[in-house]
């Protein structure tokens, strides 16, 4: 969407505080032994409490076989994104990594970000790839300025994530945000400085650097939803969704 308005601008400001608040409740319940159907449920109670809604929930995004099962995506270790935590019993345990993506709609503007969390202890190479993949999203952000491109953003990822050594995944990416989950532009996180749509003052997008450790080929499982790598390494994800103005970007969901 294109914020034109003050309040339209006032109630996404709004939502994105909300949606920080449940990802850090969600952050704070991940440990050993939890499941990540709890977190889902935890997740809807506390967008629901405040008068929101999920927006994941029900959502069929294009290409999809049916709508998605859950208000939270949870995709543990291997699973690159859009895992469905209430379809079967997925228990988190010492030693992974687990991705967790939520949208919800507050006063009709939804707002879409994601975090990668430790589960306790993890070891110093997939730390580094949570640490490479949330600097890309900080340098996605930087290069979002009215008067550059999506390529500018793609580009910026991109940079950030092979520096690390580390792959981007080429499948997905980020995207409008506002009126739907899933609006135009896509915004790979790959590119070239220049390319792409222009970045104008009031638009709102989500960026999203998805990388892996190993190679970057991710297959899509039978349940329509979960993206794997192919090669079993971790995935990491960091989404925020911002808003382009004057001086620079403004994160919402922080
Ligand atoms: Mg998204």
């Amino acid at each position: 969407m294109i914020i034109t308005s003050d309040t339209e601008r006032a109630d996404l400001i709004e939502a994105g505080k909300r949606l920080a608040s449940v990802l850090r409740a969600l952050k704070a319940k991940v440990a050993p032994s939890v499941t990540a159907e709890e977190l889902d449920d935890l997740a809807e109670e506390l967008i629901r409490t405040k008068g929101d809604e999920p927006c994941f929930l029900g959502y069929t995004p294009e290409g999809a076989p049916r709508p998605y099962p859950s208000t939270l995506c949870v995709s543990i270790n291997d699973e690159v994104v859009h895992g469905i935590p209430n379809e079967s019993v997925k228990v988190l345990k010492e030693g992974d990594i687990v991705g967790l993506d939520l949208g919800l709609t507050h006063n009709g503007i939804i707002v879409d970000a994601a975090i990668t969390v430790p589960v306790g202890e993890i070891d110093q190479g997939v730390k580094k790839l949570l640490d490479a993949t949330e600097r890309a999203l900080a340098k996605g952000i930087a290069a979002a300025n009215p008067g550059k491109h999506i390529g500018d953003i793609s580009y910026a990822i991109q940079k950030e994530i092979e520096r690390a050594g580390f792959k981007v995944v080429k499948e997905l990416g980020g995207h409008g945000v506002g009126d739907l989950v899933h609006e135009e532009p896509f915004i790979p996180n790959f590119g070239r400085p220049g390319e792409g749509e222009l970045l104008i003052e009031g638009m709102v997008l989500a960026l999203e650097p998805i990388s892996v450790a190993g190679k970057s080929a991710v297959t899509l499982a039978a349940d329509g939803y979960t993206f794997r790598t192919k090669d079993g390494s971790r995935s990491a994800h960091f989404e925020h969704t911002i808003l382009i103005e004057k001086g620079g970007a403004r994160i919402i969901t922080q």
